[in-house]
């Protein structure tokens, strides 16, 4: 019973257990929220300690992912799978294809694509079995991999911050750190060079720094206290729980926009920085290019319409800022409010719809 009382807590829709002997499938497939469309959520691969600690970030991140969907304005629910398991050890053709058996059987209200732990050519061998799974492979006709599109979103959102706080989205001489320069941080950091922003680098390993370096001309900095640098714009792209109340009292720049998961250690921590005077862009609002590139895979995917939309995150950034100043409230509980609003609304027009639809 304690399974339902978890599910019920946050509002969750429905949770699905799957499992494949042969392979060694163990999944969680939760759908948090389906009022505005399909619940959309990557499938994580990750060694889970226990089942509980698999249950609780699956519960976690779908409700995230319905925040993000409607901060996003897309026609989607929030949804996400986790597979327990060693991505580096346990993947095979089997498992991945029990598991699109296990989506398929969801009927698509449940969508899937990579997330941490999984790639688009899992994504190809998940499709053999569902038409439900996206982020594919550009070979097979998906949008491949999300994190440029990602970067240029974070793009997108630091000009907004900039219009808000320097009546200027011109990024031309402002500082920025960006904090872990894998994938989307390093794309991100491309494109402020490109921008002429002064841009500096950390990570946790020399290597992806000194690969930055090398690529960019940016500036290293040893990832030790970094984020106590000056700078205008702090942009964690590695880990979550990044900001909270050991580090927020170290930071040294005016504003935070950056592609993390979860940055926040907890709700508390952005009335924290808003104390402070640092305008913080929330991650589920700035860091939505990857789940709109992915969406736009529904459609039949064009780059030209999914990159055209995710410009639009300036717009959905700057929404948020102005609601949080109209409302004398933190931006991660504007965001929050527009999201959940979002939900309502569209979510009973849709409801609505559907018994007519019934009726006819
Ligand atoms: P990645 O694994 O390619 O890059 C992460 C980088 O962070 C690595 O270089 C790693 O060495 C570094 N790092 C790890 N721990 C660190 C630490 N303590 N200090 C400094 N650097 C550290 O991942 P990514 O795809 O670039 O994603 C970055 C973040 O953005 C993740 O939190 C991810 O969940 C989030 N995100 C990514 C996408 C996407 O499209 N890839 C979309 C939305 C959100």
């Amino acid at each position: 019973m304690i399974v339902f009382d978890e599910v019920a807590r946050e509002g969750h829709e429905q949770i699905l257990f799957g499992y494949d002997k042969v392979s060694g499938l163990r999944t969680i497939i939760a759908i948090h929220s389906t009022a505005l469309g399909p619940a959309l959520g990557g499938t994580r691969f990750f060694p889970y300690h226990s089942e509980e600690e698999a249950l609780a970030d699956v519960l976690r991140l779908s409700k995230g992912m319905s925040y993000k969907a409607a901060a996003a304005g897309l026609d989607l629910g929030g949804g996400k799978a986790v597979i327990i398991g060693d991505p580096r050890t346990d993947k095979s053709e089997r498992l991945f294809r029990a598991y699109g058996r296990i989506v398929d059987s969801l009927q698509g209200r449940y969508i899937t694509a990579e997330d941490v732990g999984t790639t688009t050519a899992d994504m190809d061998m998940v499709r053999r079995e569902t038409r439900w799974a996206f982020g594919n492979s550009v070979v097979m006709g998906g949008s491949g991999d999300p994190s440029p599109v990602t970067a240029r979103g974070l793009y997108a959102a630091a000009r907004a911050v900039a219009q808000k706080l320097w009546g200027s989205s011109d990024l031309a001489g402002r500082t920025f750190l960006v904090q872990g320069v894998g994938k989307v941080g390093t794309a991100f950091a491309q494109l402020l060079v490109e921008a002429r922003a002064k841009v500096m680098v950390t990570d946790a390993f020399p290597a992806a720094i000194k690969s930055a370096v090398g690529k960019l001309g940016v500036i290293p900095i040893e990832p030790e206290k970094a984020h106590s640098i000056e700078c205008d714009i702090f942009s964690p792209c590695a880990l979550g729980a990044v900001l909270n109340e050991v580090t927020i009292p170290e930071l040294n720049c005016a504003a935070v926009v950056g592609s993390a998961n979860n940055q926040l250690a907890t709700d508390k921590d952005a009335q924290r920085l808003a104390d402070r005077g640092i305008l913080y862009a929330p991650d589920f609002v700035v860091n939505a290019g990857g789940l709109i590139n992915v969406y736009d895979e529904l459609h039949g995917y064009s780059k030209t319409r999914a990159l055209f939309l995710v410009d639009s995150i300036y717009d959905a950034t700057m929404t948020i800022l102005d609601t949080a100043e109209r409302e004398g409230i933190n931006p991660n509980e504007a965001a929050k409010h527009v999201a959940e609003a979002r939900i309502q609304e569209i979510g009973d027009l849709r409801r609505l719809r559907r018994s007519g639809d019934d009726r006819n």
